[in-house]
Protein backbone atom coordinates (compact mmCIF):
# COMPACT_ATOMS: atom_id res chain seq x y z
CA UNK A 1 0.00 0.00 0.00
CA UNK A 2 1.44 3.64 -0.73
CA UNK A 3 -0.21 6.53 0.73
CA UNK A 4 -1.48 9.58 -1.68
CA UNK A 5 -2.68 12.46 -0.91
CA UNK A 6 -3.77 13.63 -4.19
CA UNK A 7 -4.26 13.43 -8.10
CA UNK A 8 -5.04 16.07 -10.23
CA UNK A 9 -4.66 17.57 -13.86
CA UNK A 10 -3.21 21.31 -14.06
CA UNK A 11 -0.46 22.58 -15.25
CA UNK A 12 3.33 22.96 -14.14
CA UNK A 13 3.76 25.62 -11.87
CA UNK A 14 7.77 26.09 -11.18
CA UNK A 15 10.87 25.27 -12.77
CA UNK A 16 12.34 24.70 -16.13
CA UNK A 17 9.30 23.22 -17.76
CA UNK A 18 6.68 25.90 -16.15
CA UNK A 19 3.58 26.15 -18.38
CA UNK A 20 3.24 22.15 -19.18
CA UNK A 21 0.04 20.42 -18.86
CA UNK A 22 0.74 17.90 -16.68
CA UNK A 23 -0.68 15.23 -14.22
CA UNK A 24 -0.31 15.90 -10.74
CA UNK A 25 0.28 12.29 -8.26
CA UNK A 26 1.63 13.60 -4.82
CA UNK A 27 2.29 10.69 -2.90
CA UNK A 28 2.01 11.75 1.36
CA UNK A 29 4.59 11.41 3.45
CA UNK A 30 8.30 13.44 4.31
CA UNK A 31 11.14 13.21 6.45
CA UNK A 32 12.89 15.98 6.09
CA UNK A 33 10.49 18.50 7.72
CA UNK A 34 10.93 21.93 6.53
CA UNK A 35 9.82 24.88 8.60
CA UNK A 36 7.96 26.62 5.82
CA UNK A 37 6.63 23.49 3.99
CA UNK A 38 3.50 24.56 1.59
CA UNK A 39 2.40 20.83 1.34
CA UNK A 40 2.09 19.57 4.77
CA UNK A 41 -1.51 20.24 5.20
CA UNK A 42 -2.71 18.41 2.19
CA UNK A 43 0.14 14.93 2.37
CA UNK A 44 -0.63 14.44 5.37
CA UNK A 45 -4.13 13.63 4.98
CA UNK A 46 -2.92 11.18 2.43
CA UNK A 47 -4.84 7.38 1.99
CA UNK A 48 -3.26 4.29 1.58
CA UNK A 49 -4.02 2.50 -1.85
CA UNK A 50 -2.83 -0.58 -3.39
CA UNK A 51 0.08 -0.26 -5.88
CA UNK A 52 -2.09 -1.61 -9.11
CA UNK A 53 -5.16 0.91 -8.27
CA UNK A 54 -2.55 3.37 -8.75
CA UNK A 55 -0.83 2.24 -11.97
CA UNK A 56 -4.37 1.93 -13.27
CA UNK A 57 -5.82 4.84 -11.86
CA UNK A 58 -2.47 7.29 -13.46
CA UNK A 59 -2.67 5.03 -16.76
CA UNK A 60 -6.28 6.13 -17.00
CA UNK A 61 -6.02 9.58 -16.63
CA UNK A 62 -2.53 9.49 -18.97
CA UNK A 63 -1.97 11.37 -22.16
CA UNK A 64 0.99 11.77 -24.79
CA UNK A 65 1.07 15.09 -24.52
CA UNK A 66 1.44 15.72 -20.81
CA UNK A 67 3.69 15.10 -18.45
CA UNK A 68 2.81 13.66 -15.58
CA UNK A 69 4.60 14.91 -12.47
CA UNK A 70 5.23 12.81 -9.14
CA UNK A 71 5.18 15.11 -5.80
CA UNK A 72 5.38 15.22 -2.31
CA UNK A 73 6.15 15.07 0.49
CA UNK A 74 9.25 13.36 -0.85
CA UNK A 75 8.35 10.39 -3.50
CA UNK A 76 12.23 9.16 -3.13
CA UNK A 77 10.84 7.14 0.37
CA UNK A 78 9.02 5.10 -2.50
CA UNK A 79 11.84 4.48 -4.44
CA UNK A 80 10.89 0.79 -5.45
CA UNK A 81 7.37 1.47 -6.08
CA UNK A 82 8.29 4.90 -8.47
CA UNK A 83 10.17 1.81 -10.17
CA UNK A 84 7.09 -0.55 -10.90
CA UNK A 85 4.93 2.76 -11.60
CA UNK A 86 7.24 4.11 -13.94
CA UNK A 87 8.11 1.35 -15.55
CA UNK A 88 4.14 1.00 -16.67
CA UNK A 89 3.16 3.95 -17.49
CA UNK A 90 6.49 6.05 -19.13
CA UNK A 91 4.93 5.57 -22.39
CA UNK A 92 1.73 7.04 -21.66
CA UNK A 93 3.06 10.51 -20.87
CA UNK A 94 5.44 12.84 -22.92
CA UNK A 95 7.74 13.16 -20.03
CA UNK A 96 7.65 11.77 -16.28
CA UNK A 97 9.00 14.88 -13.95
CA UNK A 98 9.85 13.62 -9.99
CA UNK A 99 10.09 16.68 -7.80
CA UNK A 100 12.84 16.08 -4.13
CA UNK A 101 14.69 18.12 -2.41
CA UNK A 102 17.53 16.00 -2.80
CA UNK A 103 18.20 14.49 0.19
CA UNK A 104 18.33 10.57 -1.54
CA UNK A 105 19.87 9.26 -4.46
CA UNK A 106 17.60 7.54 -6.66
CA UNK A 107 18.11 4.19 -7.79
CA UNK A 108 16.88 1.36 -10.11
CA UNK A 109 14.56 2.57 -13.13
CA UNK A 110 14.12 6.06 -12.25
CA UNK A 111 17.67 6.56 -11.92
CA UNK A 112 18.68 5.25 -15.33
CA UNK A 113 15.44 6.40 -17.89
CA UNK A 114 16.71 9.30 -19.73
CA UNK A 115 12.42 10.29 -20.42
CA UNK A 116 12.37 10.60 -16.54
CA UNK A 117 13.78 14.21 -14.98
CA UNK A 118 14.64 15.54 -11.71
CA UNK A 119 12.88 19.13 -10.06
CA UNK A 120 15.37 18.90 -7.17
CA UNK A 121 14.83 21.48 -4.12
CA UNK A 122 17.99 21.19 -1.98
CA UNK A 123 17.10 23.02 1.27
CA UNK A 124 18.82 25.78 2.88
CA UNK A 125 19.42 26.75 6.51
CA UNK A 126 16.07 28.63 6.33
CA UNK A 127 14.14 25.54 6.27
CA UNK A 128 15.86 24.67 9.52
CA UNK A 129 16.82 21.23 8.69
CA UNK A 130 20.22 19.59 10.19
CA UNK A 131 22.87 20.12 7.68
CA UNK A 132 23.74 16.83 7.56
CA UNK A 133 20.36 15.87 6.38
CA UNK A 134 19.59 18.56 4.28
CA UNK A 135 23.02 18.16 2.00
CA UNK A 136 23.77 15.10 1.05
CA UNK A 137 26.62 14.83 -1.16
CA UNK A 138 26.19 11.49 -2.78
CA UNK A 139 22.47 12.26 -3.89
CA UNK A 140 23.38 16.09 -5.32
CA UNK A 141 26.09 14.86 -7.55
CA UNK A 142 23.68 11.65 -8.88
CA UNK A 143 21.57 14.60 -9.87
CA UNK A 144 24.41 16.84 -11.26
CA UNK A 145 25.80 13.96 -13.37
CA UNK A 146 22.42 12.73 -14.04
CA UNK A 147 22.31 15.62 -17.01
CA UNK A 148 18.20 15.44 -16.11
CA UNK A 149 18.03 17.59 -13.14
CA UNK A 150 17.42 20.90 -11.89
CA UNK A 151 18.63 22.71 -8.97
CA UNK A 152 15.81 25.34 -7.49
CA UNK A 153 16.43 26.71 -3.95
CA UNK A 154 13.72 28.50 -1.99
CA UNK A 155 15.05 32.17 -1.36
CA UNK A 156 13.73 34.52 1.19
CA UNK A 157 16.67 37.32 1.72
CA UNK A 158 20.04 37.57 0.01
CA UNK A 159 22.02 35.65 2.57
CA UNK A 160 20.04 32.55 1.21
CA UNK A 161 21.65 33.49 -2.41
CA UNK A 162 24.99 33.35 -0.33
CA UNK A 163 24.25 30.34 1.17
CA UNK A 164 23.10 28.40 -1.72
CA UNK A 165 26.49 29.87 -3.62
CA UNK A 166 29.03 28.44 -0.73
CA UNK A 167 27.13 25.31 0.23
CA UNK A 168 25.83 24.20 -3.03
CA UNK A 169 26.82 25.81 -6.45
CA UNK A 170 29.96 26.24 -5.87
CA UNK A 171 31.46 22.62 -3.77
CA UNK A 172 29.20 20.79 -6.08
CA UNK A 173 30.46 22.74 -9.34
CA UNK A 174 26.69 23.15 -10.92
CA UNK A 175 26.12 25.63 -14.29
CA UNK A 176 24.13 28.68 -13.46
CA UNK A 177 21.85 27.55 -16.04
CA UNK A 178 21.08 24.84 -14.08
CA UNK A 179 19.88 27.08 -10.84
CA UNK A 180 16.95 28.61 -10.13
CA UNK A 181 16.03 30.76 -7.50
CA UNK A 182 12.30 30.95 -6.18
CA UNK A 183 10.72 33.66 -3.33
CA UNK A 184 9.44 31.45 -0.71
CA UNK A 185 5.74 32.32 -0.37
CA UNK A 186 2.46 31.12 0.83
CA UNK A 187 0.18 32.56 -1.07
CA UNK A 188 0.23 35.06 -3.70
CA UNK A 189 0.67 38.60 -1.47
CA UNK A 190 3.79 36.93 -0.41
CA UNK A 191 4.82 35.88 -3.82
CA UNK A 192 4.68 39.05 -5.90
CA UNK A 193 6.32 40.86 -3.13
CA UNK A 194 9.14 38.49 -2.81
CA UNK A 195 9.57 38.61 -6.80
CA UNK A 196 10.65 41.88 -6.68
CA UNK A 197 13.27 41.25 -4.93
CA UNK A 198 14.27 37.93 -5.86
CA UNK A 199 13.97 38.71 -9.21
CA UNK A 200 17.08 41.30 -8.23
CA UNK A 201 18.96 38.93 -6.84
CA UNK A 202 19.03 36.61 -10.27
CA UNK A 203 20.47 39.07 -12.15
CA UNK A 204 22.66 40.04 -9.73
CA UNK A 205 24.14 36.52 -9.89
CA UNK A 206 22.87 34.98 -13.11
CA UNK A 207 20.51 32.49 -11.84
CA UNK A 208 16.96 31.64 -13.26
CA UNK A 209 14.11 32.74 -11.34
CA UNK A 210 11.25 30.76 -11.03
CA UNK A 211 7.75 31.77 -10.59
CA UNK A 212 5.38 29.56 -8.60
CA UNK A 213 2.53 30.10 -11.15
CA UNK A 214 0.05 28.20 -9.15
CA UNK A 215 0.44 31.07 -6.82
CA UNK A 216 -0.23 33.61 -9.23
CA UNK A 217 -3.07 32.05 -10.57
CA UNK A 218 -5.03 30.01 -7.67
CA UNK A 219 -3.69 31.58 -4.72
CA UNK A 220 -3.53 29.14 -1.87
CA UNK A 221 -5.91 26.43 -3.26
CA UNK A 222 -4.17 22.87 -3.88
CA UNK A 223 -5.05 20.18 -5.98
CA UNK A 224 -5.87 22.47 -9.06
S1 LIG B 1 11.11 18.41 1.70
FE1 LIG B 1 9.33 19.30 0.70
S2 LIG B 1 7.58 18.09 1.44
FE2 LIG B 1 9.30 17.67 2.81
S3 LIG B 1 9.03 19.09 4.50
FE3 LIG B 1 10.42 20.07 3.01
S4 LIG B 1 9.07 21.29 1.67
FE4 LIG B 1 7.76 19.83 2.80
Amino acid sequence: MIPIAEIFYSIQGEGKTIGSPALFLRLAGCDVNCIWCDTKEVWMKGKAFKKEEIIQKVKELSDKNIHLIITGGEPLIFNEFLNELCKEVIEHFRIIEIETSATRKPFGFIAKNKRIFYNTSPKLKNSKVPREKRINKQAIEFFLNSKRAIFKFVIENEEDVIEAIEDFIKPFNIPHELVYLMPQSKNRKEFIERSLIVVEFCKKYKFNFSPRLQLVIWDMATGV
